[in-house]
């Protein structure tokens, strides 16, 4: 059976001290529960990565980058290289996220290479892929979906070093969901299209993000290929983040 990671992405929001309190908050509950039957992620601002790594230690929270450059080092000025997150106590980074995109004209061939990045510098790569709302009025969603897991995994992909992020672009901060019967048909579609592309594909994560909240992950994290969830807002706090926690435990 595969062990389930609910992880929870920050963006652009945290400063220090109440990071870190929510942080604190999140390892104390963790720390009651060990050892958790689920892995639990923050991928915090770069900032704050080092600071986070600590108060998080030995607590079954890890840590991670949001994105991370495909060099390992040199002339890029503003970028972080996976390399750096580790070094500052990260053990995952996330890749390729809407946001990024988006907003940086990323392409599935860059998300590739940051993702290869990422497995060099000993980093779990969590692949996130999803569909526009156009692309899915327009019945492209599995299409979309397929050529996205092909082109943005890293070559030597295991279960053990990346995880795909399932996150339909019109679902991320919207409050709108899919139906649980299509989050279970992509799922179901990204589980085949990494059949013989992947080490142990049947094994790997297929996390669900976008408009994730207490009040329906227990439904959405209990569908068939859906093992965990990449949450948005509602990781900023530990009190709104414990209960989707808590559909992993
Ligand atoms: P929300 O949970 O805020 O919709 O964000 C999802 C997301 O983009 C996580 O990476």
């Amino acid at each position: 059976s595969v062990t389930p990671l609910i992880a929870g992405n920050w963006k652009m929001n945290g400063l220090a001290r109440e990071s870190a309190a929510e942080l604190t908050a999140l390892v104390e509950r963790m720390k009651a529960v060990a050892p958790a039957a689920c892995d639990v992620l923050i991928c915090p601002p770069a900032t704050l990565v080092r600071e986070m790594a600590t108060l998080a230690e030995g607590s079954g929270v890890a840590i991670g980058g949001q994105d991370c450059h495909a060099n390992e080092s040199g002339a890029h000025t503003g970028d972080i290289s996976a390399e750096m997150l580790k070094d500052a106590g990260a053990t995952y980074c996330l890749v390729g996220h809407s946001e990024r995109r988006t907003d940086h004209g990323e392409s599935n061939d860059t998300v590739k290479a940051k993702a290869e990045a990422a497995l060099r510098a000993g980093l779990i790569a969590v692949v996130c892929v999803g569909e526009t709302l156009d692309e899915r009025e327009q019945g492209r969603t599995l299409d979309v979906i397929a050529e996205q897991v092909t082109h943005s995994l890293p070559s030597g992909a295991t279960a053990a070093n990346t995880v795909v992020a399932y996150e339909p672009v019109w679902a991320i901060g919207t409050g709108k969901t899919p139906t649980p019967a299509d989050v279970a048909e992509v799922h179901a579609h990204i589980r085949s299209t990494l059949a013989g592309k992947a080490d142990a594909s049947d094994a790997m994560r297929i996390l669900y993000g976008g408009s994730v909240k207490g009040s329906n992950a227990a439904e959405l994290m209990a569908l068939e290929n859906v093992n965990g969830g990449l949450v948005g807002g509602a990781s900023l706090k530990a009190a709104d983040f414990w209960p989707i926690v808590e559909t992993g435990l």
